[in-house]
């Protein structure tokens, strides 16, 4: 097969559907969108490697390179999307249409639009052997679990030395985002006649202790950690929910805390999760009360990009603008823990993702082809 003009890329890449959702209803394959852009990799002359993930074999990463040697730069994007209300949109989201000087489709700008992009900006290095590999990484269920990224920093893969990660950033390079933890408490006490306290112990009444103690645990982060690159400087704790009890005539026998943390670059979840349970147990055997504490979803860590970051003064210099910081989280942790310099930094406006009318301006297209173009010189040539 031949290569694909960049408008039937972009147009087949929206064509077909990947949403990756938490909800099984929602939830798709993303092979189809895989096998597309193997197909078109492989015409260009890259090595294609399909990944099924562990235990969604329905899902898969793709590894395309083109040529072999250490160092290198990958190219890496989601293949999956949001889920999306169509009554919302103005045109169909799995239908490409131009209009007002934009490309409007599901997944155009966040990101599924960023491979047509990548493929026209390799174009014209085909018939050039390269001296350091150039990969392009498609992951799966970026939307959802990050489980692309997390098989793939498991096997040890791809290994190069620079990342580049296509999502919606306006053009503007991204060096850092918070990690995202989301946690629940359960504590298990034991329910009894309201007349007398002693028949139970009220689990509600150790869930006002832990709020407590988790909002001094709160402060405790503020002090510690600080960055002033973040519109919010510290580490946060949200208390999200609370689900506790039945009836104001029994003793609360069981009560569940839900609330998620922001980490900035340089805390660990792991050992945030220790010290909670660590300051748990006292008040669990104060109350007589079980308490425990488990994660609802596994954490995303905090991104930086390596210090003194060679990729990251090329792509300022590239764009003209600052390296950022943002407050959404993207896969650039997992490929940090791969060893590789990692940049943020893609065509598309993050106002638009996740949005009806998801759009790319048709301006961005040709100024973010000649960045990339200019990354593969700089570091595949
Ligand atoms: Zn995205």
């Amino acid at each position: 097969m031949s290569q694909p003009t960049f408008q039937h890329a972009l147009s087949r890449l929206i064509e077909i559907p990947s949403v990756s959702s938490t909800l099984p209803d929602l939830d798709m394959s993303n092979l189809p969108v895989i096998n597309e852009l193997a197909v078109w990799f492989e015409a260009m002359g890259f090595q294609c490697e399909i990944q099924p993930l562990p235990d969604t074999p329905h899902k898969a990463n793709l590894i395309a390179t083109l040529g072999s040697g250490p160092g290198g730069l990958v190219f890496a994007g989601h293949t999956d999307t949001v889920p999306y209300d169509e009554s919302l949109w103005k045109s169909s989201p799995f239908a490409l249409e131009e209009r007002n000087n934009r490309f409007y489709g599901l997944g155009v700008c966040d990101m599924k639009g960023f491979f047509a992009l990548v493929m026209e900006a390799v174009r014209e290095f085909l018939p050039t052997p390269l001296k350091a590999p150039l990969i392009i990484l498609a992951t799966a269920d970026e939307e959802s679990s990050m489980n692309g990224a997390r098989a793939l920093a498991e096997l040890g893969r791809p290994k190069a030395r620079y990342a580049v990660i296509g999502e919606p950033t306006g053009m503007r390079p991204i060096h850092m985002h918070k990690g995202i933890m989301m946690e629940r408490i359960r504590i298990l006490g034991q329910s009894g006649h309201s007349s007398n306290p002693s028949l139970g112990r009220n689990a509600m009444e150790t869930a006002h202790k832990v709020i407590t103690d988790l909002m001094q645990f709160r402060a405790g982060m503020a002090e510690r950690y600080q960055n002033p690159g973040f519109t919010i400087p510290v580490p946060t704790l949200n208390l999200g929910c609370i689900h506790g009890g039945d009836n104001p005539n029994r003793i609360c026998g069981q009560c569940q805390l839900d609330f998620d943390i922001r980490t900035l670059p340089g805390m660990e979840s792991e050992q945030l999760r220790q010290q909670i349970r660590q300051r748990l147990k006292p008040i669990a055997e104060a109350d007589q009360v079980e308490i425990t504490l488990e994660s609802i979803t596994p954490a995303i860590e905090a991104f930086s990009s390596k210090e003194n970051s060679e990729l990251v003064v090329a792509c300022e210099k590239l764009t003209g603008h600052q390296a950022e910081s943002v407050a959404f989280a993207t896969e650039a942790p997992f490929f940090s823990q791969l060893g590789m310099d990692t940049v943020v930094l893609g065509p598309g406006d993050i106002d638009q993702a996740h949005q009806p009318d998801e759009y790319l301006s048709l301006d961005r297209i040709n100024p973010m082809v000649n960045i990339l173009k200019s990354l593969i010189r700089q570091y595949c040539l």
